[in-house]
């Protein structure tokens, strides 16, 4: 009974000190608690054995809380072996389990009579099951985890002073493999009171870290060791890029080292441990950045969690702006575009635009279209125009545009664009100017028609057709179709021109094969021919025609008898009841009648003004009446011979307005007078070429009577070289002749004979551009202070004129050959007075007697002898307008033919045909010109590195030519060599160097 009253003496004692122990401890909230016989109202019924080993008793705690313990006290029978084993504890997750005992144990030496049996420790133990084994309880099959001894022990002396102390003990187990497991306590013999008993795990509870959330994670299995967490990002976060969350959980139940993060994605912001979207007015562009930001200028939105704003109407946002700047617009206009035009060229400069739309990105872009005179029909001026620096995407306000067409009308538009100009759809804004280039001037006409098509071939007629050419530098006024027999020994080449790109060739002979080849004439004066082309016409079908193409002189005649009849036709028919309109124009005649059945029906023919009755009629038939209020008087610039002449303006509707010249008709005019005013302008009326002064129109409606001409700035060419004495190069002097020589070509083609061809009669206007003028058929006699009365009865230009015109009055087009031999040397010797101040008298005879005018100062031979040609005694023998054009363009390509000093004037013309140096000048393309130097192999390597142009090769130097991956030096040399020779062509050609 001993055994049992012992306990029950200092168990009342020991709740008392459980219950004030116990009292302050919280739940550790890292701890998962398995088993905790404390939370146990009920009996805990756990297994003791031998039954009167430990036994369950009840008690309160210090709030009055039943508990459950287990007490043993066999201290005084030896041998003892009492074991409690708990209920099978489920483990869960667990891998390390915490076992934490609170018992207390009594002091032996407080115990009388218990030596040698009296313990102070107990053993625990344990056993892992996968589920309950039954009530059996096997000492063998647990493992021990300790033998547990008390820190503190009590005596029985100390109850009344409440000494005893509470023991606290904890193990750990594991790592445990099975669902569950049982604890066991051995007692061996001594007095024990287990007052609680808890089993618990740790881990680590789910936390939000860096705007990531860390699931409970239960801690591993050793004590050493930290368990790595991935975190997940909180709603509208998203993980730092590389830098994924990542936290461990360490053995005793706490976070350790967070690695990485989130962030809130664009469109919110942080706000404690989660993402709030943007409030309205505000976006967050990046989650990059932490704070929302208000939206930026000209910018707004109206929901929440904005990643950007939007552009307010007529504002846009580039591509390549970020969310962060202003919304921003196109800018305006260009400012106070101005022009200067030379030749071809048109350079172009502007201010910059009054409103940039809040950009400093703005760049220009040109737009370039050519336009019809009438209507205005423009289209888009196409690959071959070359811009410097280039067309798009200028940064300084200026632009040269090159290699336009002469003579055609362009409009230019400058747009200011910025980095938001392609994505407004608002009306696009630009400075814009029309203009109308001049003469080609010292280009060549490079164009060939190569494509020709016989379309009909007959008996006696072929028509043909062809391509206009692809590039040509200047509008085509004219093809030239010349043709001969294959067959004839003495190749007798004739032509026939036409203004369209079909022509029908008549006057052939049957059965017969002919070779044809066509150029195309420019203001630049013909290009190349194109390659041969063979035609055979038809087999003649009837007798009578077998036998008149046997007799090739009945076909001439038949032909010559119909053409002069259709001539006759043509141009005298009204001659019944002809007035004189002033003094009568020479008889179109000559070499002039043979060639007007080859050239038609191709070239228009002159009509002279005085075959109408009514010379109104023929002034309204060519003359285009002019409504006054279109025109606008400036200023007074010289006086003619029936009164004023101004300058000013023509404003024509739904045209551009142009500078004019304007032949007032003085007041108190007869009928005579104002008709033969009018003469000049239905003369002047019927041409239409460059180098010929162009009528605009007349006024015969109203007062005061009015010839509009177009305005030529630089005045007559004698009175302006004189002004310019020594300021020219020879090549620009060739140049003002050619276009004098083209037309007078043109005029002679036509079938007229200018007779007072001079300088004084030319015109220049401000691109240097020649024309010829004065029409009027009365001037001769009456306004031209150099004609004076000859003993034929004229009053005539004596130092311009042919002999035979002198003598007996027979101007022809080759008697205008001989004026035009004149004008050579006046426009070589800048205005000079042919003949100085010899009389009239004796120049007549100086010429009779076979003196001829000498080579001008600094004339380059071969222009001296084509004057001399010009002034060969027989006029059969002198050249052809034609002729002189072709050999004036070939010194202008051969600019070297120009350079031999004076003194050896007798050089045959002849030499200057050939050629042994390529004109590199005369190539129209980077292609053409690598082909004739057999490098076309290159041909790409030019077009990749930009290089379009001969100028812009001509410029290359030696480190360009190899930056091309041109690696041959053989072929490096050979290219550079031939550019040098272009560039000391293009040298002489333009008169000015080319910069390298
Ligand atoms: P005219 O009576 O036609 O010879 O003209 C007299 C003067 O007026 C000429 O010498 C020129 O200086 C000037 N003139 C005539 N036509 C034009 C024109 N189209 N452009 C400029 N000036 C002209």
């Amino acid at each position: 009974m001993l055994s049992r009253s012992i306990p029950c003496m200092w168990i009342t004692f020991c709740l008392h000190l459980c219950c004030y122990v116990d009292s302050g401890e919280a739940q550790n909230a890292k701890e998962v608690i398995l088993l905790d016989s404390k939370a146990q109202q009920t009996e805990l019924e756990w297994i003791s054995y031998p039954p009167n080993g430990w036994e369950e008793i009840s008690g309160l705690d210090e709030n009055y809380t039943p508990i459950r313990t287990y007490q043993v006290c066999q201290v005084m029978e030896p041998n003892q072996n009492n074991w409690l084993r708990t209920n099978w504890i489920e483990k869960g997750n667990a891998q390390r389990i915490f076992v934490e005992l609170k018992f207390t144990l009594r002091d032996c030496n407080s115990l009388p009579g218990v030596v040698g049996t009296c313990k102070e420790t107990f053993n625990l133990y344990y056993q892992e099951t996968d589920s309950e084994v039954g009530r059996s309880l096997r000492e063998n099959q647990y493992v021990k985890i300790d033998t547990i001894a008390a820190d503190e022990s009590f005596t029985q002396g100390d109850l009344g002073e409440r000494k005893m102390k509470l023991n606290t003990e904890v193990r750990i187990i594991g790592p445990l493999s099975r669902r569950g497991f049982y604890l066991a306590f051995q007692d061996v013999g001594a007095c024990i009171a287990l007052v609680s008993v808890k089993v618990y795990y740790k881990k680590c509870w789910s936390i939000i870290e860096n705007l990531a959330t860390f699931p409970d994670t239960v801690t591993g299995s050793e004590f050493s060791s930290l368990v790595e967490v991935e975190g997940m990002c909180v709603s509208d976060a998203e993980e730092e890029a590389d830098n994924s969350p990542k936290m461990h959980c360490s053995a005793e139940g706490e976070w350790l080292v967070p690695i990485g993060k989130c962030i809130c994605k664009a469109g919110f912001h942080q706000k404690g441990d989660a993402c709030e979207p943007c409030g309205r007015g505000f976006y967050k562009s990046s989650s990059q950045d932490l704070q929302c930001s208000r939206c930026p200028a000209h910018s707004f939105n109206d929901r929440e969690g904005s990643w950007r704003c939007d552009c307010e109407d007529g504002y846009y946002r580039a591509l390549s702006d970020p969310p962060s700047v202003a919304c921003t617009r196109p800018p305006s206009a260009p400012q106070n575009l101005v022009y200067n035009i030379n030749q071809t060229t048109v350079s172009l400069e502007w201010s910059p635009p009054a409103d940039t739309g809040g950009r400093n990105d703005v760049t220009y872009r040109v737009i370039c279209r050519r336009c019809s005179w009438e209507p205005e029909e423009c289209v888009p001026c196409g690959p071959n125009v070359g811009y410097s620096p280039a067309q798009s995407g200028l940064v300084d306000t200026y632009v040269t545009i090159m290699d336009l067409l002469a003579h055609a009308n362009y409009t230019f538009e400058v747009e200011a664009v910025n980095g938001v100009s392609d994505l407004s759809r608002t009306q696009r804004l630009f400075a814009a100017v029309s203009i109308a280039t001049g003469q080609a001037g010292k280009r060549l006409n490079c164009v060939k028609v190569s494509e020709v098509i016989k379309e009909k071939v007959q008996q006696r007629s072929i028509q043909l057709s062809w391509q206009e050419p692809q590039q040509p530098n200047g509008v085509i006024t004219e093809y030239e179709i010349k043709y001969y027999e294959k067959d004839q020994k003495d190749r007798i080449y004739s032509t026939v021109r036409s203004k369209s790109t079909s022509a029908t060739v008549n006057n052939l002979k049957p059965s017969t094969a002919y070779v044809f080849q066509i150029r195309a004439f420019t203001e630049a004066g013909y290009g190349t021919y194109g390659p041969r082309l063979e035609i055979t016409t038809k087999e003649e079908a009837t007798a009578a025609i077998v036998s008149s193409e046997q007799n090739p002189v009945i076909i001439i005649a038949v032909v010559a008898v119909a053409g002069t009849i259709i001539l006759v036709f043509m141009v005298f028919g009204f001659i019944i009841g002809r007035r004189h309109c002033g003094y009568s124009k020479a008889d179109q005649e000559g070499d002039e009648e043979l060639y007007f059945q080859f050239k038609f029906p191709g070239t228009k023919t002159y009509i002279d003004p005085e075959t109408y009755e009514d010379p109104n009629r023929a002034v309204h038939q060519f003359a285009k009446e002019l409504d006054a209020s279109c025109i606008k008087i400036e200023r007074v610039i010289g006086a003619g011979e029936f009164g004023e002449v101004c300058s000013g303006r023509l404003k024509l509707p739904g045209k551009r307005d142009v500078s004019v010249a304007i032949k007032t008709l003085k007041v108190g005019y007869t009928e005579k007078q104002r008709r033969d005013f009018l003469c000049e302008a239905s003369i002047m009326g019927q041409f239409d070429h460059p180098n010929v002064v162009h009528l605009e129109g007349v006024v015969t409606r109203g007062k005061p009577v009015m010839i509009v001409i177009e305005y030529m700035e630089n005045g007559s060419l004698d009175a302006f070289l004189r002004k310019h004495d020594g300021q020219f190069t020879v090549i620009q002097l060739v140049g003002m002749l050619r276009g004098i020589a083209a037309g007078m070509r043109y005029l002679s083609d036509m079938g007229y004979v200018h007779r007072d061809l001079a300088a004084r009669n030319i015109l220049v206007n401000s691109n240097l551009v020649c024309k010829v003028s004065d029409f009027g058929l009365s001037r001769v006699i009456d306004d031209d202070p150099e004609a004076v009365y000859t003993t034929t009865g004229g009053k005539i230009p004596v130092r311009w004129t042919a002999p035979e015109a002198i003598q007996y009055r027979k101007f022809t087009s080759a008697s205008d050959v001989w004026s035009y031999g004149i004008v050579m040397w006046e426009v070589m010797s800048y205005g000079e007075r042919p003949y100085w101040d010899m009389s009239n008298q004796d120049v007549i005879k100086a010429i009779e007697e076979g003196y001829r005018l000498p080579a001008p100062m600094d004339c380059p031979p071969g222009l001296h002898q084509l004057m001399l040609d010009c002034w060969q005694k027989d006029r059969a023998e002198r050249p052809k307008f034609d002729q002189i054009v072709g050999i004036l363009d070939k010194m202008i390509r051969n600019p070297n033919t120009l350079k031999t000093p004076v003194g050896t004037c007798t050089r045959p013309i002849s030499p200057l045909l050939d050629q042994s140096t390529p004109d590199f000048t005369a190539f129209c393309s980077v292609g053409e010109w690598l082909e004739a130097i057999k490098m076309e192999r290159y041909r790409d390597n030019f077009t990749a590195a930009g290089y379009s142009s001969l100028e812009s090769v001509a410029r290359m130097s030696i480190e360009d030519v190899m930056s091309l991956g041109i690696t041959l030096v053989g072929h490096q040399k050979k290219i550079m060599s031939s550019i040098q020779t272009m560039r000391a062509q293009m040298l002489h050609l333009h008169g000015t160097g080319v910069q390298v």
